[in-house]
């Protein structure tokens, strides 16, 4: 298959004011989800968007393409849940013909990967991240308000089995997750991928956020060496690969083990941040902790916008993005937005 040209007036151009270099977007590619995670979606819901708000999959491959031509390398799909838009695998064959664009991964619950995760890696999908935030059933099921774990589990080894590089998330929540933070690992270890933990950020003013849940990177170390002891290894960042710091634990005959933490609360990384958003109804969002976005689909929808019209428009939203998040640790003053509609 011959691949979908760059667009492309200049070389990499996608700068901010802080010298940090644009290489990453997400995508969120829907803003539904067969999940409802408590730590996400607010009690009662958000409203859903007319599907005809919705980018189609050719304005999202339009804008991929411009923005592979001003530097961009790595696209992650995200949601909402993604595997529930349907025509995905098409989208994913498209994004992965992109000249320029290096990688295309997923963020996902994995609740419709047992069937889906053969065709997305054949499509050109390269890695997935999965949420998993505990391993009881129950709890799961609670927490998700109606996930299934088993049905999960096979969702990620189908990953695995497609070939596809997978890591799990949890969101680390005293009271809910803080004891699992070992099984987690080993759990992931035990199939050769990588366990992820995030730190819970209070969005969308703080209304799925309790700030006595909050499980910070300096508590799961300490539950990590509390097992691992010595063993225990800080390993830094994957340079440009993403804001999780990681630690390993060499594991004689079974090799060494990684888990990264993000700490994007207590210790965030704001100044290495190389990525832009775009929501399933075409806003750029420069930062997740801040509501002002640029409507590229209102420029996408316009007389026929040119595609330097739409660089311009990129450059100048990015010229605006804010040295850092400013997430109060009490959760009040959010961005209004969540996390359900932006996709993490
Ligand atoms: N449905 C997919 C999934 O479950 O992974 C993708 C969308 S989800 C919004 C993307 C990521 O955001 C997940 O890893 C999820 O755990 C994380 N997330 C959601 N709300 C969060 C919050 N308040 N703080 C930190 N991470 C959050």
């Amino acid at each position: 298959m011959s691949r979908l040209p760059i667009i492309s007036d200049k070389p990499s151009t996608l700068v901010d004011a802080q010298d940090r270099n644009i290489s990453y977007l997400r995508v969120s590619v829907t803003d539904r989800c067969n999940y409802a995670c408590t730590y996400c979606v607010p009690e009662g819901g958000v409203p859903m968007v007319r599907r005809e708000r919705l980018l189609t999959f050719e304005e999202i491959t339009r804008l991929v393409q411009i923005m592979a031509g001003m530097g961009v390398r790595r696209v992650r799909l995200t949601g909402g849940e993604p595997t529930i838009r349907k025509g995905l695998v098409e989208l994913v064959a498209s994004l992965s013909q992109v000249e320029g664009i290096d990688e295309v991964a997923m963020t996902s619950n994995a609740h419709l990967m047992e069937s889906m995760a053969a065709p997305l890696a054949k499509a050109g999908l390269s890695s997935v991240n999965v949420s998993l935030d505990t391993l009881e059933a129950g709890p799961f099921a609670q927490l998700t308000r109606r996930g299934e774990i088993d049905r999960v589990v096979r969702g990620i080894d189908a990953c695995i089995k497609a070939g596809m590089r997978v890591s799990t998330n949890a969101v680390a929540l005293r009271g809910v997750n803080d004891t699992e933070v070992v099984a987690l690992c080993e759990f992931a270890w035990d199939r050769d991928i990588v366990p992820r933990f995030i730190e819970h950020m209070p969005m969308s003013s703080g209304d799925a956020f309790d700030a006595a849940e909050q499980f910070s990177s300096a508590e799961i170390r300490s539950a990590l060496f509390e097992h691992y002891g010595e063993a225990l290894v800080a390993e830094g960042s994957d340079q440009g690969k993403g804001p999780a710091r990681y630690w390993s634990v060499a594991a004689g005959t079974r090799g060494t083990r990684r888990v990264g933490i993000i700490s994007a609360m207590s210790e965030h990384f704001c100044s290495t941040c190389n990525r832009l958003r775009l929501s399933a109804t075409g806003k750029l969002h420069t930062c997740l902790a801040h509501d002002d976005a640029l409507d590229l689909k209102q420029i996408l929808r316009g007389v026929s916008a040119t595609d330097e019209q739409i660089r311009v428009a990129i450059r100048g939203a990015l010229s605006l993005k804010k040295p850092g998040h400013e997430f109060d640790p009490s959760g009040a003053g959010g961005p209004a937005k969540h996390m359900i509609s932006i996709g993490g």
